[in-house]
Order: C-alpha cells, then structure tokens, then sequence
C-alpha cells in the first residue's frame, strides 16, 4: 500500500496536479480566474505533452527506450538533489540580494515584460558561459549529448546545473529590481517553455511556430541549438524571447538544407548514461593532467571546449567560422 501511496504521490507532483485537485475537491471554481488558479491549470500541461509524445510514438512504433534512458536517470537524480539545491540558492539569493536592488518593481505587466528581459539576460549569460567556459560545459554538456529530440530531453541535465544556472539568472534578475513575485511568475513561463521546446518531430515536424517565428524563440529554434552541425554550434542561447541572441550575433534560423545532426561533436558511448553524465568531466581532467605547466592546466578548465595548448583549437567558433567560410566560398563560386 506505501508503494501505490508513494507512486500516488509522484504522479501527482510530476504532473502538477496539488492545486486542481485541491480546486475539484472543494468546489472552488472561482480561484480559476485567479493568476494562481489560471496556473494549476497550465503547469500540468507540459507532462501531459510528454506523455502524449510517449504514446504517439509507441502507437507508430517510433518509441526507443533507449532515447529516454539519459533523460530518465538524469531527472531521478534531480529530483533527490539538483531541486533542492537550487531551491535553497534561489531563496538565500533573494534574501540577501533584494536590499542591493537598483530599484524596486511591482506586479504589472509592464514590469512583467522588463522583468522577463531581464531574466533572459541571465539566462543569455549563464547559458553562453555554460558552452564557453570548459567546466561549466561539463555541467551543461549533459543536456546535449542525447542524438534524437523529445520532450523528455527537458530532463537532461547534470544535478549541478540548475543551482548554478539559477544563481546567475536570480541574483541578475533581483539586483536589477525585479521583485520574487514576478520573478516566480517568470520562472514558471521560463520552465513550461523552456520544456516545450524540446518538443519532437512527432508532435511537430517544423515547430516553427507560424508569424510568431520571427518574434520568439520557438522548438525549431531550440533543436538548432541541439545541432552539432558547424553552422548550428554555439548558437540561439534565448529561451523564449531571443533578443539577446540578436543583440550579441547568437542568432541561427533552421536552414531548410542542413538537416540538425542532434548531439555532441565527440565520439560517445552509444545511449550511455554515464558517458553523457560524466564523459566531460573525464576527458577535462585528461586534458588538465597532460598539460603542461599551471598557466595551461588552469586555461583548460576556463577556456572554451576545443581549445588546446598546443595552439591548434577546435573551439565552436573556429570550425563555425570555417564552415561560414566554406559556404560563403560555394556562394561566390
Ligand atoms: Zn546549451
Ligand atoms: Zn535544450
């Protein structure tokens, strides 16, 4: 019986479900026009999406367990631990950050929209460092390395990552006067979007999102940055609103003649999870050992992924600008 319990309790705190049930349970219809109402109602949409992709593909015998298993393992670990990191990170930012704010905000839907510029603005930076700082690749490297997209992929993330990504995303968003309410309101768009981009071709062949495609960050966006293709590497690091893409040179439309090639550009142990968990860190402690002097054995843990003592690199930028090269070379001939 503690079992079934204790499946009982996941599923309902997997899917959302605490405060529709509690709304069905007591008939208070009401609180549905409420923010906090309209968002018990959104918040189970996204696992609902998941399981809905699930069964689409077993249904056409698309489904391989194999592509969910990184996903799976990552999300059991982070619900014992990377959540309640991050939850702590977040509250103990907010408490001693709020009284450095440049100013103060309140909840309107002007302030909604700064607030959310904001927040993309951490995300931008804490994303960016994430693909350009080698030890924090290995944190980040975890979400790229499975070769198919789904929604579970959402999922897959190293336990560290969200306590790391969390503070630079948090303590921008308060010290530029965002206020917790908002913040939280954020957060919540940021996580069901953040999810839903990973949407796969089963529930969307183009997810291009019609008019709206010049205007935000949409799936095919997203699977763009999933690509290890030479164009795709290092680019669309927005979430939702991709201005900072814009503004910093980031953004990369899906090109209908270069089909995205999921993953990442190392070699990899076919569906291993512990390669997509730990791989990164192993081949950087390698490379950290086999350097020569302090001055290199330091570059590597800050320089991008790629670079190499030897002078010899093969960061994202280089082999991105080499392929640039190439096509512009076709164009012209
Ligand atoms: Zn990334
Ligand atoms: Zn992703």
């Amino acid at each position: 019986m503690d079992i079934l319990q204790a499946i009982h309790d996941w599923a309902i705190g997997f899917f959302g479900l605490d405060e529709v049930i509690r709304i069905i349970q007591s008939g208070d219809y009401g609180s549905l026009r409420t923010l906090k109402g309209i968002l018990s109602i959104i918040g189970p949409l996204f696992p609902i999406f998941l399981v809905l992709e699930f069964l689409i593909a077993c249904l056409y015998r698309k489904f391989k367990v194999m592509e969910y298993k990184i996903p799976f393992f990552s999300y059991v670990l982070n619900a014992f631990i990377g959540r309640f990191i991050s939850i702590a990170a977040v509250a103990y930012i907010i408490g001693v950050f709020s009284s450095y704010a440049i100013f103060k905000t309140s909840f309107t839907w002007y302030w909604l929209l700064y607030g959310y510029i904001v927040w993309e603005f951490g995300h931008f930076i804490y994303h960016f460092l994430a693909h350009k700082v080698r030890l924090l690749w290995c944190l980040h490297s975890t979400h790229h390395a499975p070769e198919n997209m789904n929604l579970a992929v959402s999922y897959a993330h190293f336990f560290l990552e969200a306590p790391y990504a969390d503070v630079i995303r948090t303590s921008t968003c308060i010290l530029l006067g965002v206020n917790p309410t908002l913040l939280f309101l954020i957060m919540f768009i940021d996580g069901f979007w953040g999810g839903f981009i990973h949407i796969g071709e089963t529930l969307g062949k183009k997810a291009r999102c019609g008019p709206l495609f010049n205007y935000i960050l949409t799936p095919s966006h997203h699977r763009v940055h999933h690509g290890r293709n030479p164009l795709y590497m290092d680019t669309n690091f927005c979430n939702l609103l991709n201005i900072w893409d814009r503004v910093f040179g980031t953004y990369q439309p899906e090109s209908d003649t270069v089909p995205i090639d999921y993953g990442i550009t190392r070699p990899m142990i076919k569906n291993s999870f512990t390669d997509a968990y730990f791989g990164e860190i192993v081949f950087l402690a390698k490379d950290v050992a086999r350097a020569p002097g302090i001055k290199n054995k330091f570059l590597y843990l800050v320089m991008p992924p790629g670079w190499s003592h030897t002078g010899v690199h093969k960061t994202a930028r280089v082999v991105r600008d080499a392929a640039l090269h190439a096509e512009g070379l076709k164009l012209k001939a």
